[in-house]
């Protein structure tokens, strides 16, 4: 079998939100990157997310403000610069589902969080919502807690994929399995595209970007001195059918992790879905789906028990997140990535810090100027791969609420 010769600069496993902004920064710097890609575009936990554009307000919660908490609260900023066209990536084609968020606390905890929000380190972010203006649910009578307005948006997460991906079709493969390094040199790597055409890449970086793929990739590799990943659980809750409107609320308690996290989307004939995580979602993982399911029930009946769920139709996503290990089941609350030789192995941990991290490996990778062939990669000179023989692009991924196969009737 032929086997085709791919020189480039850069090679990114994965295609989810991490690895489509860095192959969109990188090449926009000049750098010759391919992205390899086993499933479809975003079909890891980029799909699965909820679309929140993080600033932080959790950190702040907690009464943490620290460098970390610094990093997060400006990613906002920096995805509405680049959906206004103004910004370092175009996202002019985004869906922004909703430009802010509210958080509302119930009855019994409202003159506490009335209280906290007044206080100085939560005024520059969140203000009270007025009757009037909040989302209808939140207008009814029944209802006695207070709502805040946070000023983050929520972002369709397809549109994201969509909209990084397209411009860099020519420079994504869609590829079948693990690939082979070459023993104690991974610049050097074969790799099988999905239409069986053999590939010999030499690169000057491999960028493992492939969520919990990673963990392949690093074995694959062979080397001790790569990060280990640790992954936590989420049992994510979907409802559709004849729901009031479309909400994006956190139910906050006083705890780092609101009790209920709901964004709205559409399945595939344009009905509202009410998409749950939280704390539910952390702690159903031990639940079957019909316990979940009975437990996203009472949470909704609890917290707004005016709204009727009566022709709902409910469904459960088991998901990991993919992280580096943290050790004592610690959480990392920033981007993380690691330079060894000429692997950089990296999970952005939130959807939100995309940017910030494919920012940071631009930096790193100009700093370290750590070349296998001695070359600078600030001066590119890799053969354009439009010269290239033709090879698959992988399909995306659709949205977990529009595969009807998920739904339960
Ligand atoms: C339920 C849930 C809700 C979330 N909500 C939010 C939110 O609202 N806001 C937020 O900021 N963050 C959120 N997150 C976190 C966010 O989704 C992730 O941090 C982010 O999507 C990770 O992106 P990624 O590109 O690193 O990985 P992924 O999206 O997992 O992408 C990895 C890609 O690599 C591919 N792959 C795997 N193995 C290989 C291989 N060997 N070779 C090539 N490709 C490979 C996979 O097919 C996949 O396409 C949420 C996460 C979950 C699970």
């Amino acid at each position: 079998m032929t086997t085709h010769l791919l020189k480039c600069d850069v090679v990114i496993f994965g295609g989810g939100v991490a690895g489509l902004w860095l192959l969109a920064l990188l090449r926009q710097q000049g750098y010759q990157s391919l992205l390899l890609e086993t499933e479809a575009l975003g079909a890891g936990q980029t799909r699965f997310a909820q679309g929140i554009i993080h600033g932080g307000t959790k950190y702040a919660l907690l009464g943490k403000v620290t460098a970390s908490s610094e990093a997060i609260a400006a990613m906002p900023g920096i995805w509405r610069e680049c959906i206004q066209g103004n910004g370092v990536i175009d996202l002019t084609k985004v869906n922004v589902l909703s430009d802010n968020q509210c958080m509302w606390s119930h009855n019994a905890l409202s003159s506490k969080m009335a209280g906290f929000f007044a206080s100085k380190l939560m005024r520059s972010r969140t203000t009270e919502i007025k009757q009037q203006q909040r989302p209808k649910i939140f207008q009814h009578a029944a209802f006695k807690g207070k709502v805040y307005k946070l000023d983050e948006p929520v972002l369709d997460t397809a549109s994201i994929v969509h909209a990084l991906a397209e411009p860099h079709r020519d420079a994504i493969m869609h590829i079948k399995g693990l690939p082979h390094f070459e023993k104690d040199n991974v610049t050097h790597l074969k790799v099988e595209d999905n239409a069986g055409k053999s590939w010999h890449i030499e690169t000057q970086r491999c960028v493992l970007m492939a969520g919990q793929g990673n963990a392949d990739l690093v074995a694959a590799i062979g080397s001790d001195k790569l990060p280990a990943m640790q992954l936590r659980a989420l049992k994510m809750v979907m409802l559709r059918g004849n729901l009031p409107e479309k909400i994006y609320a956190h139910c906050l308690e006083a705890s780092v992790n609101p009790r209920l996290t709901i964004t709205s989307h559409e399945d595939n004939k344009g009905e509202i879905v009410w998409y749950m995580g939280g704390q539910l979602a952390e702690e159903g993982i031990q639940r079957s789906d019909d316990e979940q399911i009975k437990i996203a029930q009472q949470e909704l009946a609890s917290l707004m028990p005016w709204v009727d769920l009566g022709k709902a139709q409910w469904a459960c996503l088991d998901i990991n997140r993919a992280e580096p290990e943290m050790g004592e089941g610690k959480r990392p609350d920033s981007s993380f990535f690691n330079a060894s030789g000429a692997v950089i192995t990296a999970w952005p941990t939130k959807l939100a810090l995309a940017p910030k991290l494919a920012a940071d490996i631009v930096m790193q990778m100009k700093e370290t100027n750590l070349m296998a062939s001695g070359h600078n990669l600030s001066e590119p000179n890799i053969a354009d791969l439009a010269t290239l023989p033709e090879f698959p692009v992988p399909d995306y991924a659709l949205l977990p609420w529009q595969e009807e196969s998920r739904w339960s009737t």
